[in-house]
């Protein structure tokens, strides 16, 4: 036997991921800012200019979410375990949690009570619909006893936005702590932490934050270190058990819990730096801006919205599919054709719908114009019938009516 024994069979090289435009549910593509960011030096994760930089970190996640709660940081891990940390530390064995499932996520999170021994009760709407208030109302009626709320604000799958600070304010009236996932709001939509009065939260560095995949902001405030104190055992995770965390992340004191992911916290604080420069209002203008050109552009093209205008998340446009149309072979050729990646359905929504992102550095004009150009060619090519260059009018009209608030995102020198 030798080393060479279990060498690669092929040839192997660098890899070249091709540059794409990506308008689907997440990742975002990324400013250049945050790439070089990502590349200067690593040092070590208790180096005193690093910690220096998870102070800035934790200061402009602060102004992300609007709060003010001291213990906000980033999760070393995607969204899930953004989702799952929140669970874990706050749903004993036993606890009573209403869980609101219209989607995806929703779904995720009866799973994550399950596993940390609650009894989930499940508030269920149908995709594309937001969460009723009156239902959560009524099962918190039927259930006084239950101890979180927990919610998605917005539904990726679908591409609609419930109406978080109401939810917040049934579960505060019923006496139980809220859990909401910002994964997709955070940055495109207004979350409005300390004023709502959600009492945990998780995100994601990917969607419209635009940074890097693989890292998970989260704030939690006093009442929920004040429900994990109280605990009567051990959070049943190691690595997210919220005390040992803050063993590392929080002010004073710190000392090794994990090996922070160094560069990739450099790309967030490089993000969430870009987005305080550009202003939360001017990001969620944009954002609505953009959304407006792109409905535009997509209703002349005759595809139509999955959800009721009200509720419309302008950053994930869910759109069913043209008739008579391989939906998939669409997305190929996008990908093909105009290194265009746009979202499939999931679920029972798979092969009907297709969702346009329009997330962080992601949403933009260029990205809006060619796709429905993109959409135009591609539709011609399999027989689809559409008039050249009248979603394109019709979305650039969009734009005249919308003026910019005020210059985008700061291109680099
Ligand atoms: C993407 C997403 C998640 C999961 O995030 P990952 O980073 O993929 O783990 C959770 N909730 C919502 C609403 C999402 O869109």
């Amino acid at each position: 036997m030798s080393t060479q024994d279990y060498a690669p069979k092929r040839k192997i090289t660098s890899f070249y991921p091709p540059q794409r435009h990506l308008m689907g549910p997440g990742p975002s593509e990324i400013h250049p800012r945050v790439f070089s960011a990502m590349g200067k030096p690593t040092i070590g994760y208790l180096d005193p200019v690093f910690v220096e930089m998870m102070e800035e970190l934790k200061e402009l996640l602060r102004y992300a979410f609007q709060t003010n709660n001291a213990l906000t940081f980033p999760v070393s891990g995607p969204g899930s375990v953004g989702m799952e940390m929140c669970f874990v530390n706050m749903v004993s064995p036993g606890d009573k949690v209403i869980v609101c499932r219209n989607g995806v996520f929703g779904g995720r999170m009866i799973e994550n009570v399950q596993r940390c021994g609650g009894v989930a009760v499940v508030v269920e709407d149908r995709w594309g619909t937001p969460v009723s208030l009156q239902k959560v109302e009524d099962a918190f009626k039927a259930n006084p006893d239950t101890k979180v709320l927990a919610f998605v604000h917005a539904e990726t799958s679908t591409g609609v936005a419930s109406d978080a600070k109401s939810l917040a304010e049934i579960a505060r009236k019923h006496g139980a702590l809220t859990i909401m996932d910002a994964v997709t709001s955070l940055g495109g939509t207004p979350v409005l932490v300390d004023e709502w009065g959600i009492d945990a939260v998780y995100s994601a560095s990917q969607k419209c934050l635009s940074c890097t995949p693989g890292l998970s902001p989260i704030s939690f405030n006093e009442r929920v270190v004040e429900r994990v104190k109280v605990r009567s055992e051990k959070v049943h995770s190691w690595f997210m058990d919220m005390n040992l965390l803050l063993g590392y992340w929080g002010a004073t004191n710190r000392t090794y819990h994990h090996t922070a992911p160094t560069n990739a916290l450099y790309a967030l604080h490089e993000s969430l730096l870009m987005l305080r420069e550009e202003g939360l209002e001017n990001a969620w203008a944009r954002h609505q801006r953009n959304h407006l050109a792109l409905k535009a552009g997509l209703e002349k093209l005759g595809l139509n919205y999955l959800v009721e205008e009200a509720y419309r998340l302008p950053q994930m446009n869910a759109v069913s599919v043209a008739p008579g149309i391989d939906e998939k072979e669409v997305r190929r050729r996008l990908l093909l054709d105009y290194n265009l990646e746009i979202g499939a359905g999931l679920g029972d929504l798979a092969g009907k719908i297709w969702r346009f992102g329009l997330m962080g550095y992601s949403c933009k004009m260029e990205n809006v114009m060619l796709s429905l150009c993109a959409l135009e060619t591609v539709f011609t090519d399999m027989g689809v019938k559409v008039k050249f260059g009248e979603a394109e009018a019709a979305a650039y009209h969009a734009y005249a009516a919308h003026p910019a608030r005020l210059q985008p995102v700061r291109a680099v020198a």
